[in-house]
């Protein structure tokens, strides 16, 4: 089946922003949100995150894309910041800040205590990162239903957990297109 790819101010792929940047450099926060939790899991889960954007990266390096993603241990220099909190009605968010069509600086919120307390494993917290990092680079949500309507296999399928068609690995024929398009 052929999709029609649209220009980028209403692509119903991307955000529409984007980094003026080639290199994002991620600061990962570890500090719990949830007291409760043992440290330890949040050791795993900062492994968990290191690996999605090696995966990222990866991808990325095999595509061409002209954009990747650095881990920084200095917060300042920092251009997305990866932290725990709590996320109404949801597992996860990716918050931006923008100044016109480029993107200045991002958030990813990962619920700890959703985490914990529905019992994620490494897998699917892995899943979860890969999606919302798909968010930091200026990929947009893909609902389960154009996803089944349209045979789309992506990370940025809504359903990380449930549906089908959402993709642990970026893939070439979906992913890779709508990331040219920007980068
Ligand atoms: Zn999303």
């Amino acid at each position: 089946m052929n999709i029609i790819y649209v220009s980028a101010a209403s692509d119903p792929y991307l955000s529409g922003n984007k980094w003026n940047k080639s290199v994002v450099n991620i600061y990962i926060d570890s500090t719990p949100a949830v007291s409760t939790i043992p440290t330890n899991q949040y050791i795993l889960w900062r492994l968990d995150i290191i690996l999605m954007i090696e995966r990222w990266n990866n991808m990325l390096s095999v595509f061409g894309n002209n954009i990747n993603f650095s881990i920084t241990n200095d917060i300042n220099s920092a251009d997305t910041i990866i932290k725990y909190g709590q996320v109404n009605y949801s597992w996860a968010e990716t918050k931006k800040i923008t100044s016109g069509s480029t993107i200045l600086k991002a958030t990813i919120i990962l619920d700890d205590w959703d985490f914990a307390t529905i019992g994620f494993n490494d897998n699917t917290v892995q899943k979860i990162v890969v999606h919302e990092l798909g968010h930091v680079l200026g990929l947009a949500d893909i609902t389960n239903l154009v996803a089944e309507n349209q045979k789309i296999y992506s990370v940025m399928v809504n359903d990380v957990t449930q549906s089908p068609y959402f993709r642990e690995t970026p893939t070439f024929d979906f992913d890779r297109l709508n990331l040219n398009k920007p980068y």
